[in-house]
């Protein structure tokens, strides 16, 4: 989530609760912990100062774009977000996320895999195989998609059944007219309409929805739906080939990416859990951005955090008080829990990425064969696996074993080897809240 306050040029912190009740805490805090609102740069011209709010894939984008403009920029970060060692954050990156690879070459590094076959499970076993769209012969959308994509089980005329669907695809041109048209309807009420058949719904593409999504098509707007359908499905039959980040998102990009940032004198402060914000009601905008008892000055300030650590902020700080703001506190966010599973030996895994749904409907999973994508686990003797499970609400109670034990049962049910192998080690991560949850009637 991204928002944009608008600042003052000057301090102001000599009142300690101003006429409209925000409330000035500047008095009690140390204040300008990175100095003036303005700094002058070696040409003797004044930067404007910005404080971003997080330092995830929104919070380092907008530190490039504004530190290359010339703006003086000190990242804010909690240190507990995606961003951090361990991160889980994003993995795969589809075809058209060109501002990425071309970030990626800017920065003269090497981070992802190859392009690569996904593929993907129902209760039933292998339904659908994904292959390198790129590398055959391109034909007009949709019928790339339909003729390439290996169905192992669906029936030609389920196939045929999402034809009519285009319909909706075309008509749905990401205007704020469309957005409203199609908002207000759920996605399986948008397939049911448009005469999907139950089987393909059930078995394709209500989980795919489920995985782009993250909750089930009962629960997302049909405008998000189409939105994702036509970026990386259906714009361009190569748009659904992946690649995948070969380490952590941290020491394979981030890392490298802030350090060239840092020579434009860009400044990542670790550890500043935002808290609050001071408001200068003279210019009627933002002026220093609080972390408990240390203050930070601003001339403009971006929040780059999830919409749940923007509704806690909105909660506790003086941005209770602005009406846009309030709104933001309608919209949800969903579970996600994470599990790195350690086998005691080989198991065979066909495609490295696996999106996969039907084993209780609320929950949609994919899990990754890490021996092939990280270079850490790419000459282990035994297999590695991450599964990382979307609108986990029935998973976060429980204990890490009941965890990996239902991972390991639902692993088996689409690679049977796994039912004999043995988990010798095991990481587990709950994000309560952390994905945005784009449920019908959330475009406010
Ligand atoms: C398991 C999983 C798999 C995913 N896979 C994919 C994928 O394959 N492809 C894809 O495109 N997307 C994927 N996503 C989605 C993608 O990760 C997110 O869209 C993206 O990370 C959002 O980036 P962001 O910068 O907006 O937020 P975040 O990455 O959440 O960054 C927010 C930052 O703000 C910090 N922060 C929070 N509160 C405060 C505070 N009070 N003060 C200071 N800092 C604070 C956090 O520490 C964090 O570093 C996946 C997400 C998950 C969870």
């Amino acid at each position: 989530m991204l928002a944009s306050l608008r600042a003052a040029p000057t301090l102001c912190l000599s009142k300690r609760r101003y006429r409209n009740g925000f409330c000035c805490r500047a008095s009690t805090l140390q204040s300008n912990a990175n100095g003036d609102r303005n700094s002058t740069n070696n040409n003797g011209k004044n930067k404007k100062k910005i404080v971003v709010v997080g330092s995830g894939w929104a919070g380092l984008g907008a530190a490039h774009h504004l530190s290359k403009q010339g703006f003086d920029v000190t990242v804010l970060d909690d240190g507990n977000g995606f961003g951090s060692p361990d991160d889980i954050s994003m993995q795969g990156f589809w075809y058209p996320f060109r501002n990425i690879f071309s970030l990626v070459d800017e920065l003269g590094i090497k981070p992802f895999t190859g392009w690569m076959k996904s593929a993907q499970y129902s209760e039933e076993g292998l339904e659908v195989e994904f292959p390198i769209f790129q590398d055959l012969n391109q034909l007009p959308t949709p019928l790339g998609t339909l003729f390439y994509t290996q169905f192992s089980r669906l029936p030609l005329v389920d196939r045929l059944t999402s034809l009519p669907l285009m319909a909706a695809v075309i008509d749905f041109d990401n205007t704020d007219v469309a957005w409203r048209k199609y908002d207000s309807i759920t996605a399986r009420e948008l397939f049911k309409q448009f005469g999907c058949s139950e089987r393909l719904y059930r078995n394709v593409i209500g989980p795919l929805v489920q995985v782009g999504l993250f909750a089930p098509a009962e629960q997302c707007s049909a405008a998000a739906t189409l939105g994702v359908l036509y970026f990386i499905i259906l714009a361009h039959q190569k748009n659904f080939d992946l690649v995948w980040c070969r380490g952590t998102l941290r020491e394979k990009i981030f890392e490298p990416w802030m350090d060239s940032m840092r020579t434009r004198g860009c400044e990542f402060l670790d550890g500043r859990r935002v808290t609050d914000f001071i408001y200068d009601e003279e210019r009627c905008c933002i002026s220093d951005v609080v972390c408990g008892k240390e203050t930070y000055s601003a001339g403009a300030v971006v929040l780059a955090v999830g919409i749940s650590t923007l509704q806690e902020l909105i909660k506790n700080s003086i941005l209770c008080n602005r009406e846009e703001f309030l709104k933001v506190l309608n919209l949800a966010s969903i579970d996600v829990v994470s599990v790195k599973l350690w086998f005691d030996k080989k198991v065979t895994v066909p495609n490295v990425s696996n999106a996969c749904s039907g084993f209780g409907d609320s929950l949609a999973w994919t899990f990754f064969d890490l021996n092939k994508i990280y270079d850490e686990h790419k000459d282990d003797s035994a297999t590695v696996i991450q599964a990382d499970f979307y609108h986990a609400n029935e998973l976060m109670p429980l204990k890490d074993d009941q965890v990996v034990a239902k991972a390991v049962s639902y692993l088996s049910k689409c690679i049977k080897d796994f039912s004999t192998a043995t988990v010798m080690d095991h990481k587990i991560r709950r994000f309560p809240k952390s994905l945005t949850h784009f449920f019908p009637g959330s475009l406010l």
